[in-house]
């Protein structure tokens, strides 16, 4: 795709749709060593330059009613009737109890195996609507025997399950689940008395266990991993970089000392998670693994024995049962499923409260009244009409939106509209948009707010040819000819009294700021830097059909005083004017600062071949930070418009100067009372000038470079409140860094963005937006401000009830962005979206969707950890989660033992994702985490979509040479586990952020030769980054998938060849979430045990 094609000729309304102009990026980053800037973005708006208003036939305009009648009037109340308006085809929107839609038909049980645990049991409390909720997920969780495929495993045996810290020493003895493997059979695990589960006690800091050798479990597996050698490359700052996962700055320190190995002959290769084994099903071998030691706290000795706890059983004689995690939820399966059922028909987005497909499952919408799953996805579908209803069942009531999200090239991005100088229409009382649902009345005169319910008197709403007289169902006859009445998502243009000073906007610029410190040069980044920007400059974001951007550029360089450059196109060379004065920041030159690309071009390429000369042998090392932002928001203020700094930064700044820093990294605050400072900014100063930015519309981006602390809490501080991003790349060196920067980069710079913007989530009465989680500022309770905000970047709301909903008219959500576009146009963005309203807590539980859910919890967890101990909110999240399925449990679920563990199949998955929350480098670190890459992390989920975080938590495994090399598709994924590797294999692993390449130590030779072009295993280098390019089937589809991979996500993913048994293996465990992490998380297993412990203790 190419921005310079000339734009499609525009379709009327309702005809298909342009393209949306330069979605796909798929150069990005997928050819390494490129230079040329990739395919340019589009104008996320496409050439659609606004709605054609065609004249409607018929218009006349009816006589005024001058009498508008009470608010409360008994006309149909708004939504009921205004649901009935969609009657296009076969969609229908008739009353929520009537449509209840199912992410799964009851043909997809889970527990239809005929084995025990799994028990497909009728869902209880079901008034109406479909079948029951088939799947309810049983397991009975521990303590089983079972045998063979007799079902007989009801029998509830006692579950009087330990104590959590109790637990996590189990899953150190799970056949292959651990970094260590398993112990010998009756062996007291060395360190399961110091590991703490779940933050019950001090997650193991220090490093691994340092028994020199364990032999591998009775049960084999694949062959424990040997850790022998010296440090790590790249360990420990200064060092070099040659393998770093993107948001982990060093490997582990200290991983195991030199020496150490963990001997043990091979195993056979673990059972591939596979069509073999449908449904969850306990296995005949399953338990706990092997027999441990007394637990501190438990009645009874552990080993083997079926029950313990409160009801000790008879010890049992080896072999030990295990609960087979083929048995548990698989979200594998999950997706697959859903990939299948839901994946081939487009998601047409007519039906009230309806559930979308997955965020995994690939799918199109089609917008027919309701804002795409891709704007707004919700936590429930299907809201309760109390607020009792809510509490008792605990589940957060959110929406995750992405107000700007782009869009796949075959849907169309929003119209928009133009009402010329009466400006967009909207509800004389609550000021809510016009929208599909709100519904006309007095043959077309009036409508009825279906937010507030006022009855507007449309001859002082709206202008009189926007008069249109009605049907016989009551809906406007052109309706389907506009927008803002047939679609859940479309712009408005604004008039000048949406704009600042009631002035139309000017066009934005863009300030690059950049440190030429001698780390900054020393590491190569400016000269690498200035390079790029030459041809970069060409590609700025520009609108539709525009032939060129409108956005002016500046350009500033620092260390710890501030140089300016004069780049006026009428200038033979650019001028440096310097500020040193550094405490009162002013900008000294106002023509010839921000200047069109290009008309200065010639100065511009000057001066960026300069900079780099210029400060070549600088010996400053001290930097300003604070003033940096605050010369490129004044210059900002000067020019009068909006517009966003990217900055690139290297080091923690302690130049004396406003917002100077100090290094106060302190691990020792882990765990303790203290540790939330680590994530507050040391000083306030950053906040203020946040404020200010805000006001501005100056957005910032943060590119960092560090080679050490740089206290990312305190300098993210700028960018979380205006909107914008941070990347962190550290240890920077060009050779190693350069192509994932300069993809970051060109990504960051061509992405479209919305400036100056403000965004205000409207509801009908009885829910209201209470709490907001993003990037962004806010100075009041409802306006979210964005100084900036792209297509990446979500704002995620919680609503609380402060009234009873109705079922019949269900629950309005409308969020309106204000904002400037790239050219300098002010929009108003307007997404839609209708839910269902329920009396019967299993239609909540029935409509809900656990991805969104976990992307609210995480982000509500990393915000805790900025005022309360980490492990309270751990605490938090568990005790959230036990009540929402012990609600689930206690209503919904047909009586059953105490034994077996219920879920909800819309939340079944709810436990395994919790889990990787808890044990995420935020909540509960390793020591190869460091104080900076935990703040990092924070800052990236908070903005974060569902899709993000769901692969971020729980990261894919792609298995490369299981399916054909001719198979066009990816591979299906296998569960995020050891045991599910095996070591004749190769596989990639992704969560956004992170891509490893790990390699089996018994992959054949063939294979090892088509992809390395090395003759063994032992000469392929570990830690490579760059596949070597071979044309050979196997080599194409597997640099192939990589460039795919990184395609999908909105962070250049830098690759790590990790060999079995190999140093580096350690980083690329650390993302296999089933298993028990080295910082004490919990297994899944372990945990799953652990949360039928808490809900068992709920419902007691
Ligand atoms: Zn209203």
């Amino acid at each position: 795709m190419n921005v310079n094609q000339s734009a499609p000729p525009v379709p009327p309304f309702g005809q298909p749709q342009p393209v949306y102009t330069g979605y796909h990026q798929s150069s990005y980053g997928g050819q390494p060593g490129s230079t040329a800037p990739p395919t340019a973005y589009g104008a996320y708006n496409g050439p659609v330059p606004g709605y054609q208003q065609t004249p409607l036939p018929g218009v006349s305009r009816a006589p005024p009613s001058s009498e508008a009648p009470p608010a409360s009037t008994a006309q149909a109340p708004c939504g009921q009737v205004a649901y009935g308006q969609f009657g296009q085809g076969d969609v229908q929107n008739g009353p929520s109890s009537t449509v209840q839609m199912q992410r799964f038909p009851g043909s997809q049980p889970f527990g239809s195996v005929p084995l025990a645990p799994v028990v497909s049991q009728p869902t209880v409390l079901q008034p109406y609507g479909p079948p029951p909720t088939s799947a309810q997920v049983t397991a009975q969780l521990a303590g089983m025997q079972i045998s063979g495929a007799v079902a007989p495993a009801l029998t509830p045996v006692g579950l009087g399950y330990g104590p959590p810290t109790s637990l996590a020493s189990a899953s150190g003895s799970f056949p292959n689940s651990g970094l260590y493997g398993s112990y010998p059979q009756g062996q007291t695990p060395p360190l399961s008395q110091a590991q703490g589960h779940l933050g019950t006690q001090p997650p193991q800091r220090s490093a691994p266990p340092q028994a020199s050798s364990f032999t591998s479990p009775a049960s084999g597996g694949p062959r424990m991993p040997s850790m022998t050698g010296p440090l790590l490359p790249g360990q420990g700052f200064g060092g070099p970089s040659v393998s770093q996962p993107n948001h982990v700055s060093s490997p582990p320190p200290q991983a195991l000392p030199p020496g150490t190995q963990m001997t043990g002959p091979p195993g056979p290769p673990p059972p591939m998670h596979s069509s073999q084994q449908p449904g969850y099903q306990l296995q005949p071998n399953g338990s706990f693994g092997p027999a441990r030691g007394p637990q501190p706290n438990y009645g009874s000795p552990y080993p083997g024995a079926p029950t313990f706890g409160s009801q000790p059983g008879p010890p049992q004689p080896l072999p030990p049962k295990r609960l087979d995690p083929d048995a548990i939820p698989s979200p594998i399966q999950v997706i697959e499923d859903d990939r299948n059922n839901r994946g081939s028909e487009p998601f047409v987005t007519g039906v009230r409260g309806q559930v979308p497909p997955l965020v995994t499952t690939n799918f199109l919408v089609k917008d027919q009244g309701n804002a795409s799953p891709r704007y707004i996805r919700c936590t429930s579908y299907n809201i309760p009409c109390t607020s009792d209803m809510a509490k008792q069942a605990q589940v957060p009531l959110a929406a995750v939106i992405k107000p700007l999200a782009r869009l796949p090239p075959e849907e169309a991005s929003p119209y928009v509209v133009d009402h010329g100088e009466s400006g967009p229409l909207r509800c004389n009382r609550c000021k809510a948009y016009m929208c599909p649902f709100m519904q006309f009345v007095e043959g077309g005169r009036r409508f009825q707010c279906c937010f507030c319910s006022c009855i507007n008197d449309g001859m002082f709403t709206f202008p009189p040819q926007y008069f249109q007289h009605l049907d016989h169902t009551g809906k406007r006859v052109d309706a389907y000819d506009r927008p803002e009445l047939s679609l859940g998502s479309y712009e408005f243009l604004a008039t000048v009294d949406y704009c600042k000073n009631n002035k139309f906007p000017s066009p934005p610029a863009f300030i690059f700021m950049i440190d030429v410190s001698y780390n900054a040069i020393r590491s190569g980044l400016v000269r690498l830097l200035c390079e790029e920007l030459k041809s970069l400059l060409d590609f700025l974001p520009r609108e539709g059909g525009a032939e060129e951007s409108a956005i002016r550029v500046g350009f500033v360089t620092y260390n710890k005083v501030l140089h300016f450059y004069n780049v006026k196109s009428s200038l033979a060379q650019p001028q440096m004017m310097v500020v040193s004065d550094v405490a009162d920041m002013f900008v000294p030159l106002l023509d010839g600062f921000l200047v069109n690309v290009s008309e200065s071009r010639a100065v511009i390429t000057s001066l960026l071949d300069q900079i780099p000369e210029m400060f070549a042998d600088t010996r400053e090392t001290e930097t300003v930070f604070a003033p940096v932002i605050q010369a490129g928001m004044e210059a900002l203020k000067a020019a009068e418009c909006a517009g966003k700094l990217f900055l690139f930064h290297t080091s923690l700044p302690i130049a004396e100067a406003p917002g100077k820093l100090k290094n106060r990294d302190d691990r020792k605050l882990i765990n303790t009372d203290k540790e939330k400072t680590l994530f507050q900014p040391q000083t306030g100063a950053y906040q203020t000038l946040a404020k200010e930015c805000v006001a501005q519309g100056c957005c910032v981006d943060l590119f960092l470079f560090p080679n050490q602390y740089v206290d990312v809490a305190t300098l993210s501080v700028v960018p979380q409140l205006t909107g914008g991003s941070v990347y962190k790349y550290a240890c920077f060196q060009v050779e190693n860094d350069q192509e994932r920067f300069l993809s970051d980069l060109r990504r960051d710079v061509q992405k479209v963005v919305g400036f100056d913007a403000v965004m205000r989530v409207r509801t009908s009465t009885g829910i209201r937006a209470v709490d907001f989680f993003g990037a962004f500022y806010m100075s009041n309770t409802t306006d979210v401000e964005l100084a900036g905000l792209d297509g990446d970047k979500t704002v995620t709301v919680e609503f609380k009830h402060d009234d009873r909903l109705n079922e019949e008219s269900g629950a309005l959500l409308q969020c309106a962005l204000l904002y400037t576009s790239c050219a300098g146009q002010r929009r108003l963005r307007i997404h839609n979206l209708a839910l269902n309203c329920c009396t019967q807590l299993a239609d909540l539980y029935r409509n809900c969707e656990t991805d969104t859910l976990i992307n609210y919890m995480a982000k509500f967890a990393y915000r805790g950890v900025l005022n309360s101990p980490v492990k309270t909110v751990r605490d938090t999240l568990i005790t959230q989660c036990a009540q929402i399925l012990a609600c689930y449990r206690k209503n919904c679920a047909s009586p059953s033992s105490a034994g077996q563990l219920i879920l909800p199949e819309c939340m079944k998955l709810l436990p395994v994702y919790l889990n990787c929350v808890l044990k995420s480098d935020v909540l509960q670190p390793g020591a190869e985490v460091t104080t900076d890459d935990r703040a990092y992390v924070r800052q990236l989920v908070t903005s974060m979509d569902v899709a993000e975080t769901n692969v971020f938590f729980y990261p894919r495994l792609l298995p490369l040479t299981k399916s054909p090399i001719e198979s066009a598709t990816e591979p299906p994924a296998v569960r995020a586990s050891e045991e599910r590797l095996s070591n004749g294999d190769i596989y990639l692993l992704e969560n956004g952020l992170n891509l490893f390449l790990w390699v089996g130590a018994s992959v054949q030779q063939g294979v090892v030769q088509s992809l390395f072009s090395v003759s063994s295993f032992s000469q392929i280098t570990s830690g490579l980054s760059v596949l070597p390019v071979l044309d050979n089937p196997l080599s194409k589809k597997v640099r192939g998938l990589i460039d795919s991979l990184r395609a999908q996500r909105s962070r250049y993913m830098k690759l790590i060849v990790v060999k079995q048994e190999d140093k580096l293996e350690m980083l690329f465990k650390h993302f296999l979430v089933e298993d028990k992490s080295l910082s004490g998380g919990a297994s899944y297993v372990d945990f799953l045990c652990h949360m039928h412990k808490e809900i068992r203790q709920l419902l007691s």
